[in-house]
């Protein structure tokens, strides 16, 4: 892993995929660059991490600080190794239906609908988000598993009249309480993706984690919402060292 820059919620991600690594015995190094870090000291380390015969997979943890060019230097992980997704090649083939590596965290939503019996195949799927991480390479996914999928973004008209339409709602904005009861079709799964770290309601008491959805109205009305924290976090994560793993074992059958 790359970790550029003081980011305090991008330390926490590093610092649980490290712990999930040395749960699962993978040897794992993290490289850790100041903000000021250059183009080329970046480069440097992803080309170390590439060179490397010990590393199957790697990763440069988003966001980069300003003034560094994100896309450029995700095109220079090796895509035998890029087991988050994040090269172009990579994203490409989700794209045209035929998936390498799969983003981690649309990765873990599968998983958790597949695991919770939720059928995708010809289902109505809402996607409020659009990011390149999580809303874009998902809708990618679902169009493979065959659902119809909608997705969402900030100038959506009427979101309340797109999201009711949904069997499968995932709302990835990182917007606290973005989607309320009134808005979700009765007994729909609903994903939440969003990790929003807020003040606690006590005072003096240590911050939150919430989701984009208000639970307390959306529980009654859906059929099956994830919680926050520990829904689709730590699926997350999973899928990474998933993703780690098959990417080891090419290696190993190449060898
Ligand atoms: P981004 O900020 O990259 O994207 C947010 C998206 O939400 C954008 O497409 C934006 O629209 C859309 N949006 C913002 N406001 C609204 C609104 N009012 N109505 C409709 N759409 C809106 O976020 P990420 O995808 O990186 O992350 C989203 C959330 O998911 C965050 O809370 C993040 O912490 C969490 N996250 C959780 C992960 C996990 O493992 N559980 C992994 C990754 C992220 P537009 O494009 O028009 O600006």
């Amino acid at each position: 892993m790359i970790l550029v820059g003081d980011d305090p919620a991008s330390a926490v991600y590093v610092r649980h995929k490290t712990r999930a690594c040395e749960e699962l015995g993978y040897l794992s190094v993290q490289l850790d660059l100041p903000a000021t870090a250059s183009q080329d000291e970046v480069l440097h380390a992803i080309e170390t991490l590439n060179a490397d015969p010990d590393i199957d997979g790697l990763l440069v943890q988003l966001p980069l600080p300003e003034g560094l060019d994100e896309r450029g230097l995700v095109r220079t992980i090796r895509p035998d190794k890029d087991v988050d997704c994040q090269h172009p090649e990579s994203v490409a083939a989700l794209a045209v239906g035929t998936p390498t590596f799969v983003p981690a965290t649309p990765l873990g939503i599968m998983e958790i609908l597949h695991d919770e019996g939720v059928e995708v195949r010809g289902a109505e799927v809402v996607i409020v988000g659009r990011s390149n991480i999580v809303g874009r390479p998902l809708a990618a996914l679902m169009l493979v598993n065959d659902a119809t999928v909608t997705v969402c973004h900030s100038r959506t008209r009427d979101l309340g009249e797109v999201t009711r339409r949904a069997d499968i709602l995932v709302v990835a904005t990182g917007r606290v309480g973005l989607v309320t009861g009134d808005m979700v079709k009765p007994g729909a799964a609903v994903i939440d993706v969003g990790i929003n770290r807020t003040p606690s309601p006590e005072p003096g008491g240590k911050d939150r984690l919430v989701g984009d959805v208000d639970r307390p109205s959306v529980e009654p009305v859906a059929g099956r919402l994830t919680p926050v924290p520990g829904g689709v976090g730590p699926l997350t994560i999973a899928m990474l060292m998933r993703n780690t793993l098959a990417a080891a074992r090419a290696h190993d059958e190449a060898r």
